[in-house]
């Protein structure tokens, strides 16, 4: 059994005496650089020997007796017409069976190619290798799931397996079975010229096949009966094909619609042009508004700069976090990580996956958090050289540059990027000494295993090299640092599923968003923040004046926990005293908010006498009608055709977007109507307004997984 950290930990501290553990719990102080405390630590023989990981493997590994068995065991399934169960061996079988050799991984930084030429075209005419039937495991897998696929009538993803089929050896003389299949499928697909193309490029090649007559005449037979299916273009397409096969079959089996921001804030384009980054001392960088902003405004769209996807979490791409539905694509050297799509698991071993597959094991063994493996996500997401060049100079820059243009690139934009990653806060003098030791003791398990991967520490060519104490004393500062960034900066990712009438929202992992992290908590937030596979959205969900803060939730709100409460929380998870508007009038609990509207002064915002329903502040009367002139000025109302209005709007969301059904445009005008109303006229907090934001909330996690994760 290998020990978690915790485990680690305490045979680390319990290795030293009395006055010795004084001495180093001492060297975590909040005011002493990390730096500092890294380079200590590494200089501890008894970290080495108690904070060094054991060598861990996986329980499963692949092994082709046992894919074989699991691809037996679909077929038998399959006999039995069982697709859905049989499709679930074959993945099975796919992800235990060895990969091939060649290239398992393309270096540090470069893609494999994905180009056509990968595939064999047309599938009998190349030259290759004589088969070895022994090693066909992974191509006959992708051939039974791909025959599954076609079945259950995912074509993209059918055409993708007999694509991969091809690509790992799938034998020439059985061949013509996933040419019959490959055409199906684009003849489902409307694309029957390509299907005669292909057909009759393939019957042409029959000729070439090494093997008997019976066995030729079989195949033929086999393709003539689907070319009879092409009734539409029947005529002949001789001549080369128009097409290629790697664009279907390489690519995700589903597309996002990513939303897009009307005008995006030229130097910091995640954002609206609505919405500006500021700067004070006592807010640190935050969100404000440049103009006035409605509610139901899209406010930020992000793509995170770091992902990681919870281990626990099933059916999921490790890489863009889609739901494959169990269509795996698996890491070629582990059982365990897997894709929704080669794309997908060519990025991640040409980054981080390389250094990760080989302590995988390690890292689940450990126990480590979320956050733990965010911070090192960070850091293998870059190459050792490139962590190197940019922390020397993120760490000057600290030094010289303002605090309000931390971050920003050569061309003054904020971008999601290593450098603004490495600009986000760390909290480092607000936290307990506790906090900083034991990230000090995770970043040196980390940098441990950083070794023990092999492909982490690399020369200049490429060549794996032996870091010296000051290259690990600078990953580890970097990996201690990350991991207090993301304990206040991750946001949790949810996966939206739709399960009959009903939509799922589920945390599956942790992502790391730049200029998400700028906007301030409130607990009275002005904005909602939804997430979503590696990508983020914020929301306004208030009447947000020019110059007001655009704030988010941190996981505390005013309407369910007192102030008290929720102070300590945010102290301690984010180290700052909330001094929002909520907490600072100490705003009632939900159950205790007033259900009555007050109306306010247009020009003050105090609420009118209830009396004369004037202002006392402004001596504006508002219990007089206005005229027709005044009416067009509008600084002054008549508070009954306002209430009035109100109760209007209030009768419409209830019959038509409390809850939200259809998810539309309408709906979410009536709630916007409805909240821009009460914003400019109300005093907040009230229930019915918050009940209003719910349902905008609602309607936000509704509508996005309708509209975009199709
Ligand atoms: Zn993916
Ligand atoms: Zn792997
Ligand atoms: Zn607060
Ligand atoms: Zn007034």
């Amino acid at each position: 059994m290998s020990k978690t950290l915790a485990e680690l930990t305490d045979k680390f501290l319990s290795g030293f005496e009395g006055c010795a553990i004084m001495e180093v719990v001492d060297s975590f102080r909040s005011k002493k650089p990390l730096v500092e405390m890294m380079s200590f630590l590494l200089g501890l023989p008894e970290a080495h020997l108690h904070l060094t990981p054991a060598e861990c493997r996986w329980e499963e590994e692949k092994n082709a007796n046992a894919a074989e068995h699991y691809r037996a065991l679909g077929n038998a399934l399959y006999d039995r017409r069982l697709t859905a169960q049989a499709l679930q061996m074959f993945s099975t079988s796919i992800l235990l069976a060895p990969h091939p050799p060649r290239r398992p991984y393309p270096a540090a930084g470069e893609k494999e190619s994905l180009g056509g030429s990968e595939t064999p075209f047309p599938p009998f005419s190349t030259e290759e290798e004589e088969e070895d039937e022994g090693k066909q495991v992974l191509s006959l897998a992708y051939a039974n799931r791909s025959a599954m696929l076609l079945e259950l009538k995912r074509y993209p993803a059918c055409l993708r397996d007999i694509g991969l089929a091809l690509r790992f050896g799938y034998p020439k003389r059985l061949r013509y079975k996933l040419v019959s299949r490959w055409a199906r499928c684009l003849i489902a697909l409307d694309r029957e010229k390509e299907a005669v193309a292909l057909l009759d490029a393939a019957l042409e090649g029959l000729g070439s096949l090494p093997c008997d007559e019976l066995t030729l005449a079989n195949a033929k037979v086999s393709l003539l009966m689907v070319r009879q299916l092409c009734r539409k273009a029947a005529s002949s397409s001789k001549g080369s094909p128009s097409f290629s096969l790697s664009a279907p079959a390489l690519a995700k089996e589903r597309e996002f619609k990513v939303p897009k921001l009307k005008n995006e804030n030229r130097s910091a384009p995640a954002l609206s042009s609505a919405v500006k980054v500021a700067y004070t001392r006592a807010k640190g960088r935050h969100l404000v508004a440049s103009r006035d902003i409605n509610p139901g405004e899209l406010l930020c769209v992000e793509k995170s700069f770091a992902t990681v996807l919870d281990s626990e979490v099933m059916g999921i791409c490790s890489h863009c976090l889609a739901d494959h539905k169990g269509i795996v694509i698996p890491c070629p050297e582990c059982t365990v990580v897997m894709f929704c799509s080669l794309e997908c698991q060519q990025e991640a071993l040409s980054s981080y996956h390389r250094v990760e597959c080989p302590i995988g094991p390690n890292l689940t063994g450990l126990g480590l958090p979320a956050h733990v493996l965010l911070a090192l996500r960070i850091v293998t997401k870059m190459s050792f050289k490139k962590l190197k060049k940019a922390d020397l100079q993120l760490r000057k820059e600290v030094e010289t540059r303002k605090p309000a243009t931390l971050g920003l690139n050569g061309e003054d934009k904020y971008v999601s990027s290593y450098r603004s990653v490495y600009h986000l806060n760390t909290n480092q003098a607000q936290r307990p000494d506790l906090d900083l030791f034991n990230a000090c003791v995770v970043a040196f398990v980390l940098l441990k295993l950083l070794q023990k991967s092999g492909r982490f520490f690399c020369g200049e060519e490429g060549q794996p090299c032996t870091p010296s104490h000051e290259d690990l004393v600078l990953v580890g500062t970097a990996l201690c640092s990350h991991v207090l960034r993301a304990t206040c900066n991750g946001l949790t990712i949810m996966n939206h599923t739709r399960v009959l009438e009903k939509t799922l929202h589920v945390e599956i992992g942790l992502g790391l968003f730049p200029t998400l992290s700028l906007a301030n908590h409130s607990c009275d937030p002005t904005a909602t923040v939804l997430t979503y596979q590696t990508g983020s959205l914020m929301m306004s969900l208030s009447f947000i004046q020019k110059g007001g803060e655009v704030t988010r939730s941190y996981g505390v709100s005013h309407l369910h926990m007192e102030r008290k409460e929720r102070r300590a929380l945010l102290q301690e998870g984010y180290h700052f005293l909330c001094d929002c508007r909520a907490c600072k009038g100490d705003w009632p609990l939900f159950k205790d908010i007033s259900n009555s509207l007050t109306l306010i002064c247009l020009k003050c915002s105090q609420p009118l006498c209830p009396l004369s329903l004037q202002c006392r502040n402004c001596k504006i009367d508002y219990n007089k009608p206005l005229t027709k002139k005044e009416a067009k000025v509008s600084n002054r109302y008549f508070w009954m055709e306002i209430l009035h209005k109100v109760e209007t709007a209030k009768l419409e969301f209830t019959f038509s977007a409390n809850p939200p059904v259809n998810y539309d445009e309408d709906e979410k005008k009536v709630i916007c109507d409805m909240l821009r109303l009460l914003a400019k006229y109300t005093k907040h907090p009230t229930k019915i307004v918050h009940a209003v934001r719910n349902s905008l909330d609602l309607w936000l996690m509704f509508w996005a997984p309708a509209n975009y994760f199709r």
